[in-house]
């Protein structure tokens, strides 16, 4: 090992310790030892020092302690005649520093408590906000858990800054592609990763996978102490059993650190800190390298990488294997990009939502008729049109193949989401015929075209499903009138669908279904699927959480046993409690799926429809996506969505799929349509087949016609005469509040 690397990096740690030292006196001089410190909305105190120390730093008083135990881990100076022969002295300079940073950087959280931005996933960029820190407990344990079931395979952690924001640009996308998690710290010379990728246009935060952490690199210990909390909490290990915890990053967290720039003494310390981990260090620069194996998987530090090699490099360096499939279109494309929006400025083409019609459609074609790879394109694409242009859509899906079955469309279907939204720069939202396209300016400008989609959509089935069939083509449409009739196709097949699950109870099966798919938008967010209960975007019932599963047995569909009854009235279930807290991690522990008012079914941003509650009219409203107008709840759909759909259980409201409305168990613990006394007019007009039948069962023939929608109002009190006037049932029933 080089006698130049240990001397910096232990010279670093001298320099590390002793300046945390001066900011602890200082602040205790300040606000005395009593003073609490620590990160926001966390039960793992400062993470690095508790998981291998087992120490609980509380207060000022409290980091004294842990201080003195670093300035006694350093090791002595390197004299410059005497060999080093072993990484240990490095090793431990290096973790004396990061605990000494870690105290810095909770320091820091007392001296300027607005410095970061606790709780949220996205820096607020508009208001000259960079800077995230700690991430929370919620954050964590929706990321975390990528990080355990492969879907994030690690992360790279990025130091300085690149000689230019396009060079910055570059080496971030390739880790992208590669699903990594990319953490940003410390800066060259005022210059910050961070800022040039905001520079280069691309969109930071936990939502695309780039974090900012902070600007120092100091700040680089939020990287470590993320990871060292998943280990204490995905991989049970106990606080204070260090060997675990660092033998479990080094097996199991592929990171690794890039330093861009000109590496100084604290950085070197930092490297040598991370070393700890099995994280190896790659540099752009020309700093000692430290070759030999002994603690990372290959080399620990590798130097003078050029940035067109630098990602390829890392991630051979720290042993890590991933798969990509190429996908022949102009964007780069990963589940990375599944959380990204494209907000109303920049969006340069729109299909569906309020714009416009869209449909998608799974159908199974004759095996002779459908041609494997065939993508047809009717109509304008986006190269016809300009920006702030909208075009009606239709996707028709053709699949043929020996094991494919009827009850496998909706499931395939309903990948439409997420296979689109990996695409950079494309964002989709919805499903079935109310789904919706925005194409934003920079996928454009790089030439992206409809039939992107269907090249998208072939590779990912076949890859995902190549299973259940053999050939696929796809046929994107954008004349209105092949639109309207697939649509007017499509809401046949789908209402058939919705039929199959008719004759069915919750009293006949014990075993529900789950959903997860939404949990990219809304990470907390569990569909409990019952018979009676159709998730709540309308796309999924029962019977095709059962095919998913069957197709996809680790997917996002998993049986439920229902398990022993709480409340039978209520809708709640022992299994279904325990499946739900630990699916959303802790967040929700129960829901009740026949309420509104009492801890109902959490709701998430795609639902068909939205409930709530009128207390004046002692009724329900509901209300879907399609009506844009003021409800009688003082809220339009789109402010409700807003307010409710984050994946929460809000008293008073729930999102339900508008098929559900008519199956008998919809808010049956308030009177279930019995309680409905409005609804918008074309909602109406669609359900009315199914509903004057139910409410035949229910005894009130006539409800249909009692029922207010906009054109009687769209408040409590325009309402209120009419309900009365018709005697609608509510206005007799038990106070809504009290039930
Ligand atoms: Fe699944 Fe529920 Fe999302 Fe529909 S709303 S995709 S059922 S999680
Ligand atoms: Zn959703």
């Amino acid at each position: 090992m080089s006698k130049l690397v240990a001397f910096a990096a232990i010279q670093g740690g001298y320099n590390i310790v002793s300046k945390a030292e001066g900011k602890l006196k200082e602040a205790i001089d300040k606000y005395g030892p009593k003073q609490e410190i620590g990160f926001p909305n966390t039960a793992y105190y400062l993470p690095i020092i508790y998981s291998l120390m087992g120490e609980k730093v509380e207060t000022l008083a409290d980091a004294e302690r842990v201080i003195k135990r670093c300035r006694a881990l350093l090791p002595p100076h390197v004299k410059k005649d005497v060999h080093v022969p072993y990484l240990g002295p490095l090793l431990d300079a290096g973790i004396a520093a990061i605990f000494a940073e870690e105290i810095a950087e909770a320091i820091l959280y007392v001296e300027q408590p607005d410095f970061y931005q606790p709780s949220v996933e996205d820096p607020d960029i508009d208001n000259g906000k960079l800077w995230l820190g700690a991430a929370d407990d919620a954050i964590m344990r929706k990321r975390g858990v990528e990080f355990v079931d492969g879907t994030a395979p690690g992360f790279a952690a990025i130091v300085g800054a690149a000689p230019s924001p396009e060079i910055a640009k570059a080496i971030v996308e390739e880790y992208q592609k590669k699903n990594l998690y990319i953490f940003l710290a410390a800066n060259q010379s005022g210059t910050t990763v961070a800022q040039q990728l905001l520079d280069a246009g691309v969109q930071i935060g936990w939502n695309t996978r780039i974090v900012p952490f902070g600007p120092e690199i100091s700040a680089a210990v939020y990287a470590l102490g993320f990871a060292n909390r998943a280990g204490l909490s995905f991989g049970g290990i106990k606080p204070g059993d260090y060997t675990k915890m660092l033998k479990y990053q080094k097996d199991r967290i592929f990171a690794f650190v890039n330093a861009l720039g000109d590496v100084n003494a604290e950085w070197a310390a930092n490297a040598a800190g991370a070393v700890n981990w099995g994280f190896p260090t790659i540099a752009d620069t020309d700093i000692p390298e430290i070759l030999p194996w002994g603690v990372c998987t290959y080399e620990h530090v590798v130097a003078q990488v050029p940035h067109d090699q630098i990602a390829a490099r890392s991630i051979e360096v720290r042993g890590l294997k991933v798969n990509v499939t190429e996908i022949d279109i102009p964007l780069t494309y990963g589940p990375a990009f599944e959380g990204e929006r494209v907000r109303k400025g920049d969006v340069f083409l729109e299909m569906g939502g309020s714009a416009s019609q869209a449909t998608e459609l799974v159908r199974i074609g004759d095996m002779k008729a459908v041609q494997d790879g065939r993508i047809i394109v009717k109509g304008k694409d986006v190269k016809d049109c300009k920006k702030g242009d909208s075009l009606p859509l239709g996707i028709l899906v053709e699949v043929a193949g020996r094991e494919m079955e009827e009850d496998f469309e909706p499931i395939l279907e309903r990948q439409i989401h997420h296979l689109v939204n990996y695409a950079q720069g494309i964002m989709h939202i919805g499903q079935r015929d109310i789904s919706w396209i925005r194409v934003g300016d920079a996928a454009a400008e790089k030439g992206f075209t409809l039939k992107d989609i269907g090249t998208i959509l072939h590779a990912k089935l076949h890859q995902d499903f190549g299973r259940i069939f053999d050939k696929l083509q796809v046929t994107l449409m954008t004349d209105k009138k092949d639109v309207d009739e697939l649509t007017k196709l499509a809401r046949e097949v789908y209402a058939a669908r919705d039929e199959r699950i008719e004759g069915m109870t919750d009293e006949t099966t014990e075993t529900f279904y789950s959903c997860t798919l939404c949990q990219s938008f809304a990470p907390n967010h569990v569909c409990t699927i019952s018979p009676e209960r159709t998730g709540l975007c309308g796309a999924y019932n029962w019977m095709d959480c059962k095919a998913s599963f069957e197709i996809n047995p680790t997917g996002p569909n998993q049986p439920i046993q229902k398990g022993e009854i709480i409340d039978d009235k209520l809708g709640q279930w022992k299994g279904v409690n325990e499946f739900v807290s630990k699916t959303s991690r802790g967040t929700v522990d129960h829901y009740n799926l026949y309420s509104i008012v009492h801890d109902p079914h959490t709701t998430c941003g795609c639902c068909e429809a939205i409930a709530a509650v009128l207390p004046t009219c002692n009724g329900i409203m509901t209300v879907d996506r399609d009506y844009i107008g003021m409800t009688p709840c003082g809220m339009k759909f789109s402010t409700l969505a807003g307010t409710v759909g984050g994946g929460v259980s809000t008293p008073g409201f729930v999102g339900h799929g508008k098929y559900n409305i008519t199956q008998r168990k919809f808010l049956r613990y308030e009177g279930g349509l019995l309680r409905i006394v409005w609804m918008p007019q074309h909602l109406k007009e669609e359900i009315k087949e199914r509903f004057v039948k139910r409410a035949e069962e229910l005894g009130v023939p006539d409800l249909w016609d009692k029922v207010a929608d906009e054109t009687i109002g769209t408040s409590e009190e325009e309402i209120m005469s009419f309900l009365q006037e018709k005697k609608h049932p509510a206005l007799e029933m038990e106070s809504i509040l009290e039930v």
